[in-house]
């Protein structure tokens, strides 16, 4: 089958190129890295082009430099002459002056985000053009190709398969935006021509709405995007048989929600506190207990207009959901609570051995807090201020918490509350537009996560990112750069593996058994060590020194630790990093919640344990990086069901200014998605596999050849019955590529074929 794969790819390589022009550029090797890649035959203008090891790389680049007035006309970095990350760049920079922002890269799409709106570019007329067309392929690169390639997919060559697209790029480089406009492309692709029957608004109207709710509770304004999502998501468009979309659902992963009782400089807190404040009428403001002067501690940079602010879109995204108005004003009535909390501060009290005590100040805002979220206002200041201590099964001990203690437990209220309520209103958006089991068989997979982070100080927040980005780049090497070089030498063809980056040491360091960064936490969080950082930087290298992607700094004072990731180095500090894991949220805030005559913050709580963390060995604490290995354990086994399409989104300059291309930002991005690498495969690679049956049920014909409609490549596996396709497959493509008429033999012949 070798030979008859090697023949059909050399034939499509002379197929001119998407933007009309013959190939230029030959498929190309990788010269830089190794140099040892081989181009399968490929002619081009008459004439075989290759190139020796030994050309230099001048060379090439003067080459390369000949067709700069045309390198915007590249509609897929495979066809740019040598293949280097200079090339690649150019070839982007380029395009982006010409304001072209999609590229292909093989097996990938490369989005350069204009920071402008191009609205010709996504109209409704576009995604209907790339929808009807029977080859898109064909038309200027696109996130519409992708979404249109998977929806194609779907129905599969042999079976129905469910797709996965995977959106991955720095934050601010376009994830979400690409996100939206993927859903946007579905839910008018794939609406069902029904006329709706519902009470309810239409179901693509619903998984269109659940955008606005979930940004406005899960983005924030930070330093690199003022719409930055702090939650990972993967969301399911379920369709039915007739390619309907019919329903989804959406999985969260790890909101950052540190982020209610901190923000960094120049940073916001969620964006539905300032759409309230900003959108409240006057009767809100009453019922919420904020007057126009008031300003609240977690609420910096209210000064700052974004257009995210708009309360109104919100408020009518929530009612399309089903979210009714007795459910928001519960929700808004809570939000406004935290904020409350946020402006209580503690003073010493006078006598070390009473309890911290409040300004009068700070009484008043408890005070409004206990109304908003409706519990006793004694409670609150005690359940922030004194700890219970539990002593045998009957009797408990009061012990005053230190100043810092009850600032630790204010904010612990406010994130726990503030988290369980993001929970439940995504599992509130899943009930809404999940459709019943019965209703759907297949589904696109959208995943919209964070991107990698490096800032000046890491903790476990980044740690579980960058660990999340591993864990995708690690798939994506898998199914691309790895499976698909497998195959080759395993079909037999002549193939020189081209080297990629191989994260594995990496995932052993945060994830592997029996000892691993995450394993070493989570049993200090058990030994109740959480406080110990130097101790676990010792652990850490005694049990760990042995993986090179582990290192640190030995002058630093800091207890930390630095990871090679396959995007950079970063180090965390471990200090806080424990207890972070532990997340700990004391057992009398809890009670508190239970206790709530707000039935929605009630039932937030109705559930949780009150047992408190340190009973010793009858509790076992869930860390958060356990939770978190787990989620995304499920994520990746569902990606590895899928058939995945990825998309690199590239953030051209770290300012968010409108096509303006720092080659210094662009090139650090490219190589850290290992962008040349996957284009190097790619162009080397072949570009169309057809399992047989699908081949000879298509192209059959040519040489009389029936196959029944039960059998699949898989189903026929006897080795007889592989050969006899395999030859039937040789006979249809002898005809194709040699002009060879066959002879009434052997069709008669090809008729048996099963
Ligand atoms: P984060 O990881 O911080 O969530 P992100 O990758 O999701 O970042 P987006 O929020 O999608 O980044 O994009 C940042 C901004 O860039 C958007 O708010 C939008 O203004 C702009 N943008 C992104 N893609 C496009 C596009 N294709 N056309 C126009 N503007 C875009
Ligand atoms: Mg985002």
């Amino acid at each position: 089958m070798a030979n008859v794969k090697q023949k059909l790819f050399q034939r499509n390589c002379n197929v001119p190129t998407s933007n009309g022009k013959d190939g230029i550029y030959a498929k190309s090797v990788n010269f830089e890295k190794g140099g040892h890649g081989k181009v399968n035959g490929v002619k081009e203008r008459g004439q075989t082009r290759r190139k020796s090891l030994n050309d230099s790389l001048e060379g090439e680049i003067r080459d390369f430099l000949i067709n700069e007035g045309e390198l915007h006309t590249y509609d897929d970095l495979t066809k740019v002459n040598p293949i280097t990350p200079t090339t690649v760049l150019r070839c982007l920079q380029a395009r982006y002056s010409a304001r072209v922002f999609y590229t292909h890269a093989g097996c990938t799409l490369v989005a350069l985000n204009p920071f402008q709106p191009i609205p010709h570019l996504y109209s409704l007329d576009v995604m209907r053009e790339y929808h009807s067309a029977p080859q898109p392929q064909e038309f200027k690169p696109h996130i519409f190709i992708v979404a249109e390639e998977a929806y194609r997919n779907v129905q599969g060559h042999v079976e129905p398969v469910n797709q996965s697209l995977v959106v991955s790029g720095e934050s601010g480089a376009g994830k979400t935006w690409t996100s939206r406009c993927l859903m946007k492309y579905y839910a008018t692709v794939a609406a069902s021509a029904e006329r709706c029957q519902e009470t309810v608004a239409r179901i693509e109207k619903r998984v269109l709405d659940s955008n606005p709710v979930m940004e406005a509770f899960g983005n924030a304004c930070t330093l690199r995007n003022n719409n930055s999502s702090r939650f990972g998501k993967y969301i399911q468009l379920q369709l039915n048989g007739s390619q309907v979309l019919v329903g989804a659902s959406v999985q969260t992963y790890l909101l950052e929600k540190t982020r209610v009782t901190f923000q960094a400089p120049s940073e916001r807190n969620f964006h539905i506190f300032y759409q309230m404040m900003k959108g409240a009428t006057e009767k809100q403001r009453e019922e919420w207990k904020m007057p126009h002067d008031q300003t609240f501690a977690w609420l910096p940079n209210t000064e700052k207009t974004l257009e995210e602010d708009s309360f109104g879109e919100t408020v009518e995204a929530m009612f399309s959901l089903g979210v009714d108005e007795v459910k928001q004003r519960q929700i808004f009535r809570i939000l406004a609570g935290i904020l409350q909390l946020g402006n209580v501060n503690f003073c010493p009290a006078t006598d070390e051995s009473r309890p911290c005590e409040l300004d009068e100040e700070s009484k008043d805002f408890l005070q409004k807090a206990a109304d908003l979220l409706q519990v006793c206002a004694e409670e609150l200041q005690s359940c922030l201020c004194v700890r219970t201590l539990r002593a045998g099964k009957q009797s408990a001990l009061l012990k005053p918490c230190s100043l810092s203690e009850c600032g630790v437990r204010r904010d612990c209220l406010a994130k726990t509350i503030y988290s369980q309520l993001f929970d439940w209103l995504v599992s509130f958006i899943n009930n809404s537009m999940c459709a019943d089991n019965s209703k759907w068989c297949n589904f696109i997979g959208l995943l919209d996560v964070y991107g990698f982070e490096c800032f000046l100080q890491n903790n476990l927040e980044q740690l579980c990112i960058n660990y999340a980005n591993e864990k995708l780049q690690q798939h994506f090497a898998a199914h691309y750069l790895k499976a698909q070089q497998e195959e080759y030498v395993s079909e037999g063809l002549e193939w020189s593996f081209i080297k990629y980056q191989d994260n594995q040491g990496c995932l052993d360091l945060i994830e592997g058994s029996p000892t691993s960064v995450f394993s070493l936490l989570n049993e200090e969080c058990r030994l109740n060590r959480a406080r110990d950082a130097q101790q676990f930087r010792v652990r850490l290298e005694k049990e760990l020194s042995d993986n090179g992607s582990l290192s640190w700094d030995k002058f630093s004072k800091k207890p930390h630790f630095t990871v090679a990731h396959y995007a950079g180095k970063v180090s965390y500090q471990i200090e806080g990093m424990m207890e972070k894991n532990k997340d700990p949220v004391p057992p009398e805030l809890v009670q508190l919640l239970q206790q709530s005559e707000d039935s929605l913050l009630h039932s937030l709580f109705a559930d949780a344990d009150t047992r408190g963390t340190n009973t010793r060995g009858q509790k076992q604490v869930v860390t958060v990086v356990s939770k978190f290995k787990n989620s995304l354990e499920s994520l990746m086994k569902i990606l590895h069901s899928t058939t995945p399409h990825y998309t690199r989104c590239i953030k051209p300059n770290p300012d968010c200014s409108p096509l303006t291309f720092k080659r210094e930002e662009v090139i650090v991005q490219l190589e850290a998605c290992g962008i040349v690498e996957t284009i190097n495969i790619s162009a080397a690679g072949f570009p169309i596999r057809i399992p047989y049956t699908s081949f000879l049920r298509r192209y059959g014909l040519i040489t009389n050849v029936k196959i029944s409609a039960e059998l699949t490549d898989s189903g026929g596996s006897e080795d007889g019955d592989r050969e006899a396709l395999a030859s039937a497959v040789e006979g249809v493509l002898g005809v194709v590529l040699k002009g060879r008429v066959p002879d009434s033999s052997a069709r008669s012949d090809d008729k048996n074929t099963p």
